[in-house]
């Protein structure tokens, strides 16, 4: 049985807002422009610390593209990959 890689957000705090995974999803969709991205990027400004954050928001259907490039485009190790089983289980 093969199995499914899922990617997940590893390290919130760390997103710099690059975006580049944005577009390495885009390219895989072969679109152009951020609209319909699977992979979406928030910019909140912290009242605390008065410097800007980022949330990385990830589409459930993210795990139709290839994954592990998203993955390592990534400057900031934001994510990570864990493989499961069809059926649920992490391996
Ligand atoms: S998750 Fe990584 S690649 Fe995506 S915007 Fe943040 S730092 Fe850039």
């Amino acid at each position: 049985m093969n199995a499914l890689k899922i990617l997940k957000v590893r390290s919130q705090q760390s997103c710099n807002g690059c975006e580049l995974c944005v577009f390495e999803a885009q390219r895989q969709l072969q679109k152009v422009g951020l609209e319909g991205s699977l992979v979406r990027i928030f910019k909140n400004k912290s009242e605390e610390n008065k410097r800007l954050e980022f949330y990385v928001e990830l589409d459930p259907h993210i795990h139709s593209l290839d994954v592990e490039k998203i993955c390592n485009i990534c400057p900031k190790q934001v994510f990570e990959i864990s493989e499961e089983e069809a059926d649920g289980f992490t391996i």
